[in-house]
Order: C-alpha cells, then structure tokens, then sequence
C-alpha cells in the first residue's frame, strides 16, 4: 500500500486530491450539496430534462414492460425494439442515415475510434479533446498526432508529414472545459482533400446547439454527409448512454467491429426512453432551448460587467485562474454562499488552467 499512500499524500500536497461532494436531490437548480442548499451551476443537464415528467413516466413504463436489465449484448438477447426506435430517432434528429447506441459517450467514442484505427494508422486530434477520446485513441494503438486547438494551419502542417494506412482526424463540436467550437466546415473541407476519416464529438452541442438542439454540425450548417457524429445522451437529454451516427455501412462496420459495443450489456429500458422522450420533446417543443439561452446570456452579462472576459458561444463559461489551490479556494467561498460550481483541475485540464466551468 506504500505506494498509494504516497500518491494520495502527493495528490493533496498539490491540491489535486478529489473527494466526492454528495449531491442531496436530482438535478434540479436549487438543490443541496454535502447537505448545504445551493444553487446547482455546473450540471450538464442542460435542459432540465432529468426531471421531465415525460422522461421520468418514459423510464418507468419501460421498465413494467422490459425490466431492469437487459440480460446480455446487444448482439445476443439485449436487443430490444426500444433500442432500435431510439437509434431510429437519433439519426432522425442528426440528419445521418443510421445510428447505434452505446452504454455511455465515452463507450461511443472508445468504440468508433477504435473500430476505425488500428497499429498502422495516424489519428489527428484536438490537444483539447475529451479524456474518452484520448483513451480511444490510447486503445487503438494509431499513431496519436494532437495539433494545437482549433488550428487548421497547423493541422494541414502536421497532414504532410505523418501518413498511414488511413487517417482519421476526430474534434469535439463544443468544447467541454471551454466552451468554444471547431471550425467544423474548415476542417470538414480539409478531411474531404485529403481523404481523413472525419469523428465530431458532439457531446456538449447535442440538445444545446443549432435548430432544435441538432448540435453544433447543425448550427454551422455543415451537411452531414461523410461525417462520423458522436455525442452522448446523458447530458442535455437527461438520460444515460451515447451514441455513433453516419452512413448505414458505417453502422454496420461499428456493430461487427466495436469492443465496447460488442462486449458489454445491452443498454437498460429505462435509458433508452428517457432518451427517446427527451428527442420527442425536443421535436414537439423546440422553445425548451429558450430558456437555456436566456440563463447563458444572463450569466455572461453578469460576468462581463463583473470584468470578466468570458465567451458566450455555449453554456460553458469557464474562469480560468491558473493554480489548482486558487480555483479549489474561489469553489470554496462560492458553495458557503451557495452556488455550487466544482473546481476544475489538471488531469481534467492542462497545467496552469485550472478554472471554475
Ligand atoms: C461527457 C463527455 C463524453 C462522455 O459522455 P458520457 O455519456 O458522460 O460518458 C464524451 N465526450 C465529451 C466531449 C464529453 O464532454
């Protein structure tokens, strides 16, 4: 145990020790934290959906009718229609032709990266992107070529000098720990010149971002057509699981192809309709996203008057303040006055950029 006990010393010596703050109620804004009533300003429930009565009735009913568990992979017993009908749904609100589900956006990528790129392949990716697509990318033994954030001249760069049998170049659409957008028609151009394979990570656009929440390929009006679009269903649309959305074949190579599609339990009933639910809520109502975007611009009129120089291109607002000490003291004050918006610190984030989000 030596080891770890070094490390868990060194950890809090940094101020980089994490401990689970214990939420008291659902998602709701007004909620409790370690038993401290506060005022929930960090959740990716965007929409408020995690709550949603038709969600909420969605789950239940699926579950007299399903059950809990779904018994096996989706390629033995786990397959239910349920899936099929939300997959259906997905690629409906994308603009693709088919989509799969997965058990989480981070199977969702470590899937599709992992199905497409083996030991003699180059993947370019986003010095900023998700842990999931790291370790997708870790997992599939390419060549890991990261060009800096949102920079096409640099990309185009790096395109001369690494080849392989395939490249895939994969960005996330809204940046988690920033906030900001890839130039998504400029790197789509760029992919179709030089032959890439081209993954959108849409987590944080998906229900948030373009018409009806479509996501951010949606609100830069890029079409659809070649793209590979991942994103997850457990953020803006209240529920669990993620998703890969593209042309048919592609889903078809995803199934025969995907560990983490392939070897794992089929998604349970009640998360499948909550997400359901939560598309068919999003077609039926678009006008849910109103009240989103009026809190982001309250927000951002409030910091910026404050002297802020915040962004208002998504929800997320990040304040960087360098040390991991400097954010976990700000979090601090702001939860005994009662917002809770967690600290956000290295590995989640580079070095020098820890921040409140
Ligand atoms: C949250 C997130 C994921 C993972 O989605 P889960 O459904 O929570 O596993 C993947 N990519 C990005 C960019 C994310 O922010």
């Amino acid at each position: 145990m030596k080891f770890i006990e070094e490390e868990i010393a060194n950890l809090r010596e940094n101020h980089l020790f994490r401990r689970l703050n214990r939420m008291d109620g659902s998602q709701v804004p007004w909620t409790a934290v370690n038993g401290k009533p506060c005022l929930l300003l960090s959740s990716n429930n965007y929409l408020g959906l995690t709550d949603h009565p038709e969600l909420k009735s969605a789950a239940t009913e699926a579950v007299a009718r399903w059950g809990t568990g779904t018994g096996g992979s989706r390629l033995t017993t786990g397959n239910f229609s349920l899936h099929e009908e939300l997959e259906s749904a997905v690629a409906r609100f994308k603009g693709t032709e088919a989509a799969i589900v997965f058990n989480s956006g981070y199977m969702a990528n470590a899937g599709a990266i992992t199905a497409l790129a083996g030991k003699k392949d180059v993947i370019l990716s986003d010095e900023l992107n998700h842990a999931s697509i790291i370790d997708g990318c870790r997992l599939s033994g390419a060549k890991i070529v990261r060009f800096k954030h949102n920079d096409v001249k640099s990309l185009k760069d790096l395109l001369a000098q690494y080849k392989g049998r395939r490249r895939l170049l994969v960005t996330e659409g809204v940046f988690s720990m920033d906030g900001d957008t890839a130039p998504l028609a400029e790197l789509r151009d760029l992919a179709q010149a030089f032959s890439l394979i081209f993954i959108v990570d849409d987590a944080h656009g998906t229900g948030v971002l373009g018409p009806g929440g479509r996501g951010t390929v949606a609100a830069q009006q890029i079409p659809t057509e070649g793209l590979i679009l991942t994103g997850t269903l457990s953020k803006a649309l209240g529920s669990l699981g993620g998703f890969v959305a593209g042309a048919g074949v592609l889903i078809d190579y995803i199934v025969n192809h995907a560990r983490p599609f392939i070897f794992t339990t089929a998604l349970p009933a009640a998360s499948a309709a909550a997400a359901l639910a939560a598309l068919e809520i999003l077609e039926d109502e678009p006008e849910i996203l109103k009240l989103l975007w009026e809190n982001v611009n309250r927000m951002y009129k409030g910091l910026t008057a404050s002297g802020f120089a915040v962004a208002k291109t998504s929800p997320i607002i990040p304040l960087i303040l360098g040390s991991p000490e400097r954010a976990l003291r700000l979090a601090g004050h702001l939860l005994e006055r009662g917002y809770y918006v967690p600290a956000i610190r290295p590995p989640a984030v580079p070095r020098g950029t820890a921040r409140l989000r």
